[in-house]
């Protein structure tokens, strides 16, 4: 079992001040594999001490130089990929080609995404009426990241911070904490400065909490729940500041009649059911125009029975577990009350599937006969567990579609690309994808309403990390 225990703080690994052991299970197998440290408001009193400290000159250092440590961390990242990968299908449960394709290879897209963007920023510019404007780092950054997707979220947000000439603090998931902790290795191996990137492993309610209401901090950038949102942004209020949030979503996929039927209701459930479902902007709700349901029902039927749940060490297209017990009882508790409320079961169900007795595993779910105020519509599962809804028209369509609390992520299947873009226009969410068409990096990520505030990744990344100061010259024009 690997030992863990040790946070780093101000360029060095050091014992938590009061110990506190956490056994990180594997949840494939529900084995422990590490022990990790739970720490204390003293050890993030500790990490913000640092980071304050190394602000002061490290919010100074030339663009070029800092260009040049995110350089060195995009190549030491690029050498130690594989340990990436493996670590993340150790603790989440990922399958090691999903791990390898997708989980790890964000952490390369991403840093590659920020360099570009912060070579492109304007950090001084004059206004046509002749005063300056300033872009300069923000100070101190708490950073909470959650489990789902974990390199991803911490490259969006530490990237960043350190892009910036910010430092920062990095309180990841207990339940996915070896990516972290192999990340920070990586960034002390590129030579940051000390203090500028320190990692606190803990809970959200005593470390999480800290961070969000220390008075040294000066932005916390979050990504989870909801509730866990609205919670960093309370106890952040009395110090006033920033707060950014990626949250939630219940993402709608609209499919027109127009649509390559097969092509797209195909791509969709597969979509939905990636990471095992556990992906903030999955589109878990497919609209399917009513001339076409019955069609598109029997292509989500044959393509969800094939969709194979496996052991994430296998090489493979198959879906792994669930994070967690905790997760697991969640989407259990979803699967239940779709039935309960009337929806009818297409594909999978409740319970695990045969021969997975250990392990997080849930079957892959597809429910029809759903109406949007069911709590499946309306409630994110995290889990694979797709429902299915008819529409008439195109107002319909926007209408069901805008009908929810999120406003995370969007996506319409049309033969007919003008009509796919009129209609993302009127969707009331951060990012409306198109027949498939991917997320690229250094698009700004995402969402409206209770999906949070904010965006993550490129220019529009870089900018949430940024205080913006006019200076006013008695010479201006
Ligand atoms: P949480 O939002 O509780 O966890 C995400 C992160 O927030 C973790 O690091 C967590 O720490 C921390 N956290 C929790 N409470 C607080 C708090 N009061 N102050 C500061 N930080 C806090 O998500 P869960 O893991 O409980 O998952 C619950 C649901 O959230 C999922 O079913 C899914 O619907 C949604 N979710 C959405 C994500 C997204 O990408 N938008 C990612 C993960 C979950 P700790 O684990 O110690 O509580």
């Amino acid at each position: 079992m690997l030992d863990k225990r040790k946070f780093y703080i101000n360029g060095e690994w050091v014992d938590p001040i009061t110990p506190n052991d956490l056994t990180v299970l594997n949840p494939a197998t529900e084995q422990a594999i590490a022990v990790i440290s739970m720490g204390s408001a003293a050890d993030i009193d500790r990490a913000v001490a640092a980071a304050k400290t190394a602000f002061a000159t490290y919010g100074r250092m030339p663009i070029d130089e800092r260009i040049a440590l995110l350089e060195a961390l995009l190549a030491i990242y690029t050498r130690r990929y594989d340990e990436m990968a493996q670590t993340i299908t150790l603790e989440l449960g990922a399958p090691i080609t999903m791990s390898t394709d997708q989980q790890a290879h964000v952490g390369i897209g991403h840093l590659e995404g920020f360099i570009d963007a912060l070579k492109r920023m304007k950090m001084r510019e004059t206004l046509p009426n002749g005063d300056i404007v300033l872009r300069e780092p923000i100070g101190v950054c708490g950073l909470i990241t959650p489990w789902n997707w974990p390199i991803n979220q911490i490259a969006l947000k530490v990237v960043p911070a350190l892009a910036t000439g910010s430092t920062c603090i990095l309180k990841p998931s207990e339940f996915t904490p070896l990516n972290a902790l192999l990340y920070a290795e990586m960034i002390h191996e590129a030579g940051f400065p000390a203090g500028t990137f320190n990692l606190v492993n803990g809970d959200g309610v005593h470390v999480g909490a800290a961070l969000s209401k220390h008075i040294d901090v000066d932005m916390m950038s979050f990504t989870g729940s909801t509730r866990a949102g609205t919670a960093v942004s309370k106890d952040a209020a009395d110090t006033v500041k920033r707060v950014t949030l990626e949250l939630g979503g219940k993402s709608p996929n609209i499919v027109f009649e127009d649509a390559d039927l097969e092509e797209r209701i195909t791509g969709s459930v597969l979509e939905c059911f990636n990471n095992s479902g556990q992906s903030c902007d999955a589109p878990t709700r497919l609209l399917v125009q009513r001339s076409v349901y019955d069609r598109a029902v029997e292509i989500a039927r044959r393509v969800g029975a094939t969709v194979k749940v496996g052991d994430p060490q296998e090489p493979g297209d198959h879906i792994g577990p669930l994070v967690s017990d905790i997760q697991y009882g969640r989407v259990q508790a979803l699967i239940e009350a779709g039935i309960a409320e009337g929806a009818e079961l297409l594909v999978g169900g409740p319970g695990k599937p045969e021969g997975f007795e250990a392990g997080y595993y849930v079957k892959p779910t597809i429910f029809v006969g759903v109406n949007n105020g069911m709590r499946i519509a309306r409630e994110e599962v995290f889990g694979p567990v797709l429902a299915i809804l008819p529409f008439d028209a195109e107002e319909d369509a926007i209408s069901i579609a805008n009908d929810t609390n999120y406003g995370l992520a969007a996506y319409v299947q049309s033969g007919d690309l003008d009509r796919a873009e009129r209609v993302a226009t009127r969707l009331r969410a951060g990012m409306v994808h198109i027949n498939g068409a991917p997320h690229r990096y250094g698009s700004p990520f995402g969402g409206y309403k209770q999906s949070g505030n904010g965006r993550e990744g490129g220019l529009f990344g870089l900018e949430d990390f940024l205080e913006v100061k006019t200076i006013h010259r008695p010479d201006a024009a």
